[in-house]
């Protein structure tokens, strides 16, 4: 992420940047509200800014699709904060599965790594998982590290469906020799703190619920990936 004031360093055009919440827009009066949301307050917390014309760019979110259990037991990744939280949540799972007389399945379920939504920032994260591993936390816990696993679900038939072929081939047969398990046709119906619930579509077209235990989930599906599903 860069800093909008160090962009803006640069240009010659006359911008000025305040950090701050837009609240409420004024079409009439043409004025948006807005607010100091930081943690440090001065005196003056809220304000309006009057415009010509207003260009709104506010991002997207990232969607649960209202599936239980998802928003309190996943984490996203937007924000540097967000991946700082996920970094610790790997060491913590890692630590707790190198745990004295940790108990066996639970190793695999806390080395287990799991990534919901197989366009293009899921797949970098599933390899960029895998790498972390292997290049940092392997040679820390060389005993328990062949149990580590990383697994990508994606609800339609394939990883990348905005892509060429090529490159789905490509990453299929990437994440193959990386030992990375993508798992397709796969829609997410519940989570727990411990598990993902999914339907999955078999070879024949049957579907059936399957049980996934994790002790990682991150959930990789922003609101524009709506449409997406619903066509
Ligand atoms: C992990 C990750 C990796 C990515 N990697 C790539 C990549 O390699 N290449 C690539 O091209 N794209 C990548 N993307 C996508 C790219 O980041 C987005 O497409 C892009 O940031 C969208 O820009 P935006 O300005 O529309 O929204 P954003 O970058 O989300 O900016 C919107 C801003 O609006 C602010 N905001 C929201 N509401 C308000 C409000 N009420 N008042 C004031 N401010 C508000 C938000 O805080 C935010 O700073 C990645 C995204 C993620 C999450």
């Amino acid at each position: 992420m860069e800093p909008v004031r160090q962009i803006l360093r640069h240009k010659n055009a006359a911008v000025k940047f305040y950090e701050a919440e837009a609240t409420k827009i004024d079409y009439e009066k043409k004025i948006v509200k807005i607010s100091d949301n930081s943690d440090i307050k001065g005196t003056i917390n809220e304000t309006e800014v009057p415009y010509d014309m207003l260009v709104i760019g506010v991002g997207a979110e990232n969607a649960t699709f209202g599936i239980p259990g998802v928003r309190e037991n996943s984490c996203f990744l937007k924000e540097i904060r967000d991946a700082q939280a996920i970094r610790t949540k790997i060491m913590d799972c890692v630590e707790t599965a190198a745990f004295k007389d940790q108990d066996s399945s639970e190793i695999d379920r806390l080395l287990h790594m799991v990534v919901v939504g197989g366009g293009p920032t899921g797949v970098e994260f599933a390899g960029e998982l895998r790498d972390f591993f292997d290049e940092d936390i392997k040679k820390l816990i060389p005993e328990i590290s062949p149990r580590f696993k990383v697994t990508l679900i994606e609800a339609l038939p394939t990883v990348l469906p905005m892509f060429s072929k090529q490159l789905i081939d490509y990453t299929e047969s990437t994440f193959k020799e990386e030992h990375i398990e993508i798992k397709t046709k796969t829609m997410v119906k519940r989570v727990t703190d411990k598990t993902v619930e999914a339907e999955a579509t078999n070879p024949d077209g049957t579907k059936s619920m399957i049980t996934i235990p994790y002790g990682l989930l991150v959930w990789l599906l922003a609101m524009h990936s709506v449409h997406w599903l619903r066509i």
